[in-house]
């Protein structure tokens, strides 16, 4: 099985480059952010409990997200493999997803890590804002939150996949093709 997590921080272009490799790798997409957005809409108790910490820019707690992904890796038992975009965002789910992934004999192949500077992050989400709807995309207070957020509890995962010789950085500025271009060299690698 081919098992990406695609990582970077709010605006890298996480969900844009994911459906790219989802289609050419035949891949299953998983994004948290998309599912719970779907709970919210759909205006179940998780999506009430989570929306909240969502609008705010903060990490919604980890057995939640954990247990979604739980259940939609056992909703695609026969997939060839798995894009994990915008999970895991703390220790704890990344060691949740290594022991869930072991149960069913297979492991994260690569971390492919977005880089891209903060104002670029910035002007990108708040362009992405005026039409996404989403209220953690409107302003800049929040969206500094988000960041902040992701340099504090997610940006150590890079250790954590270092440290198991999976790491990958991708230079995350240049043209939508450039930068798949960059990401499937790296896959293919
Ligand atoms: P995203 O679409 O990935 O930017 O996620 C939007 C929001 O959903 C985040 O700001 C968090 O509030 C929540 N969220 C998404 N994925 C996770 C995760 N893996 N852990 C905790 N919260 C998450």
């Amino acid at each position: 099985m081919l098992n990406i997590v695609l990582f970077g921080p709010p605006g890298a272009g996480k969900g844009t480059q994911s459906l790219n490799l989802m289609e050419k790798y035949s891949l299953v997409h998983l994004s948290t952010g998309d599912i719970l957005r779907g709970e919210v809409s759909a205006k179940t108790e998780l999506g009430l409990k989570a929306k909240a910490l969502m609008d705010t820019g903060n990490l919604v707690p980890d057995e939640i997200v954990i247990g979604m992904i739980n259940n939609k890796l056992e909703d695609n038992k026969s997939a060839k493999g798995f894009i994990f975009d915008g999970f895991p965002r703390t220790q704890a789910q990344a060691e949740a997803l290594d022991d869930l992934l072991k149960e069913k004999s297979t492991s994260i192949s690569k971390m492919l890590a977005l880089a891209v500077n903060d104002a670029e992050l910035i002007k990108r989400l708040l362009l992405r804002g005026k039409d996404s709807g989403r209220a953690d995309d409107a302003n800049e207070e929040i969206i500094t939150n988000r960041i902040n957020n992701y340099n504090n509890q997610t940006a150590p995962l890079i250790d954590f996949y270092k440290a198991q010789n999976k790491f990958v950085a991708i230079d995350g500025v240049g043209s939508l093709e450039e930068i798949s271009g960059r990401l499937s060299e790296a896959i293919d690698a």
